[in-house]
């Protein structure tokens, strides 16, 4: 298992494109992913476009 950081100075919620392009610029400014920062989501992956965007609209999940 990866060891995560228990003290870090910024914590990223979120790993759509807001979250993701946070963390890109957090890099370009010298900051050290997993260690300055960390990204979390609660989904499987990062960058899953709108996955959130069902909840914030309060709309019911689509089913296949
Ligand atoms: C069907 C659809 C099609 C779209 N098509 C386009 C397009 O063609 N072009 C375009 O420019 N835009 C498009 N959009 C809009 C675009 O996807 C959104 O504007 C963009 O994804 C918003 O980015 P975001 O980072 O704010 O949110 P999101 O992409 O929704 O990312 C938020 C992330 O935060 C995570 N998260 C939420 N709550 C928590 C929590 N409590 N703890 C941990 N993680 C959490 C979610 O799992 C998700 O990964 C589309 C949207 C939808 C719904």
């Amino acid at each position: 298992m990866t060891e995560r950081p228990t003290d870090t100075s910024v914590v990223i919620v979120g790993a759509g494109q807001a979250g993701l392009s946070v963390a890109y610029f957090l890099r370009r400014l010298g900051l050290d992913p997993g260690n300055d920062f960390v990204v979390l989501d609660r989904g499987p992956g990062p960058g899953v476009p709108g996955s959130s965007a069902g909840r914030r609209c309060g709309s019911a999940p689509r089913t296949a």
